[in-house]
């Protein structure tokens, strides 16, 4: 059993996080600076901190007599965020600082960061047949501005504290990650969970017509939640020393996502497009070899399966919602 801390427990990931890592038997430090009524999930048997990480001090405080760090904090949210808040993401870079700054001065045995996709060379995602990134792909570097060039930047801070300090670092590149307890609404959310909501509140309240960003036509690749918290765990456990992609790689377009929420809500609405919406890059998607070779395992949960949990999951929230619940 570890003393284990997971930052952003308070969010989407985090939140199942912690969760698993209880489960385990380990005892659990959850942080996140929102305060604890908006936590996604709040784990009662967890020690929960609210904390603002960005502050050196508050860092030291969350790790102080933990042994294991699992960093998921950051400021993030889907493209409409990323491409509107560059500098507050950005400001993401205190939190991996301090916190790798506390758990070396406090001998912190493994230390986990969470980094994205977004790292990848922007120039090898203008087809959208894209073959897969793989992660040689991040250099020469051209990152998603703002959001991506923090997690390069924090990628390689974890590289020099393992060289430098001896400090035990693991890093996993995200790609995009979906499920239950996920941001649904407020500008935050990704693409899975914006057109599930789009969808249902089409049936809800009859309205005719979704709005799609771009020409519908950008492909992405989608992970379960539950296979990204057992890739986390598996890498943070290996001797996997350069970061490595967690993802899926069944690509699909937009529309085809579309396609799939209409399936399994058997509701359809008529689509149109907003060209001058952010819309990202134009193709995405994982190369798992890296992953296969040293794991033996990649993400393989099928999308339409892991999109019907998650329909019925943002159903219930907006039944709530509408319930006054
Ligand atoms: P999320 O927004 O649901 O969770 C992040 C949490 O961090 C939030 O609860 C937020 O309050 C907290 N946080 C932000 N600033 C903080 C601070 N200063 N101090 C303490 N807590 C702070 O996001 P998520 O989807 O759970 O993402 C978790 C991690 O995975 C992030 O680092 C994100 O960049 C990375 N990631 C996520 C995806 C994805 O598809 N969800 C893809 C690539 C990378």
């Amino acid at each position: 059993m570890d003393k284990v801390v997971v930052t952003g427990a308070g969010g989407f990931i985090g939140g199942h996080l912690a969760k698993r890592l209880k489960d385990m038997g380990h005892d659990v430090r959850a942080v996140d600076k929102k305060p604890l009524n908006q936590w996604y999930q709040l784990h009662p048997d967890c020690d929960n901190l609210v904390l603002d990480l960005t502050s050196k001090e508050n860092c030291y405080t969350a790790v102080n007599g933990y042994s294991v760090i699992y960093n998921l904090a950051a400021d993030m949210g889907g493209m409409g965020f990323i491409e509107n808040n560059k500098a507050e993401c950005m400001l993401s870079v205190l939190i991996n600082t301090h916190m790798l700054m506390a758990a070396r001065d406090l001998g912190v045995n493994r230390y986990f960061y969470s980094s994205s996709a977004c790292v990848y060379n922007g120039d090898m995602q203008t087809e959208l047949d894209n073959p897969g990134l793989k992660e040689a792909d991040a250099y020469p570097a051209l990152s998603e501005d703002g959001y991506g060039w923090e997690k390069l930047f924090s990628e390689r801070m974890c590289r020099h504290f393992m060289e430098d300090y001896g400090l035990t670092t693991r890093v996993a590149r995200f790609h995009n990650v979906y499920g239950p307890y996920g941001t649904w609404d407020g500008g935050r959310e990704k693409a899975p969970a914006a057109m599930i909501r789009k969808n249902i509140e089409g049936e809800m309240y009859g309205k005719d017509e979704i709005n799609i960003w771009g020409d519908g036509a950008q492909t992405r690749s989608f992970m379960y939640i539950d296979e990204c918290i057992d890739g986390i765990i598996k890498i943070m456990e290996s001797d996997i020393l350069e970061p490595i992609n967690l993802g899926s790689d069944e690509m699909v377009s937009i529309n085809e996502l579309v396609d799939i929420v209409e399936g399994i809500s058997n509701f359809k609405l008529k689509r149109t497009y907003d060209l001058d919406a952010p819309k990202g890059v134009r193709g995405r998607n994982s190369d798992n070899t890296l992953i296969k070779e040293y794991l033996g395992w990649a993400p393989s949960y099928p999308l339409k399966d892991g999109m019907k949990k998650t329909y019925d999951w943002i159903k219930d929230e907006m039944n709530k919602g509408k319930d006054g619940k």
